[in-house]
């Protein structure tokens, strides 16, 4: 079977996908197409996130952001001297990646998300991930602001504040369950928490005043 013919296999496709910035300086390429969870969260911690990155040069903040949330195993990364992790307040458990240069937001870690998965920002990056996933459910709802009308996607789950009924209600979502969980493998590549080992110190915009 020497000179055989190449035949192109459907199983080989590509199966990477890559987060990137609008200015295109980091890229982080994934070992993963397609994100297991999506979620609209209508938390002040994002918004507030989301004006400081329009603040600074960003994309302008959407009303209701939209998650979605792959798994942590990166193939490869550039512009690490780009990226910078900052924290909305002392004690906060989420920490934001953004480009210094246009301030796109390339993924945020939580202790939550167990290293399992990280998440990003439709909108607020660029992506080559499929994106078609329907969001799973809308969360914190009771920090949506009064002035502004809630217009959700119909029969959504609805999740107003973290109490303990809801933290069930949430958890018992398939595709949160098999999201937010320990991972069942190890990545491949490396995780988006190595990544954020690598950069600077974490910057805390609120510092607790003394
Ligand atoms: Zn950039
Ligand atoms: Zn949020």
């Amino acid at each position: 079977m020497r000179n055989a013919t190449y035949v192109y296999n459907p199983m080989k496709k590509e199966n990477t996908a890559e987060i990137a910035c609008k200015c295109t300086r980091c890229r982080i390429v994934l070992n993963c197409v397609t994100p297991s969870l999506s979620l609209l969260c209508t938390c002040e911690d994002c918004r507030n996130a989301l004006e400081w990155g329009f603040i600074n040069g960003g994309a302008a903040p959407n009303i209701i952001p939209e998650l979605f949330y792959v798994r942590s195993d990166i193939k490869t990364f550039q512009g690490l001297e780009f990226m910078k992790p900052i924290q909305i307040r002392d004690n906060a458990r989420s920490t934001r990646v953004y480009c210094i240069k246009c301030f796109s937001i390339l993924g945020v870690d939580h202790p939550g998300y167990k290293n399992n998965v990280f998440m990003f920002f439709k909108g607020h990056c660029s992506t080559t991930c499929d994106l078609s996933i329907k969001p799973s459910a809308a969360i914190h709802l009771k920090d949506f602001p009064g002035d502004r009308i809630l217009e959700l996607p119909k029969n959504i789950k609805q999740i107003w504040s973290f109490t303990s009924d809801e933290v069930i209600k949430f958890r018992s979502i398939p595709n949160v369950a098999k999201t937010l969980r320990d991972p069942i493998q190890p990545a491949e590549g490396i995780t988006f928490q190595e990544i954020i080992q690598r950069m600077p110190e974490i910057e805390v915009l609120k510092p607790a005043t003394k």
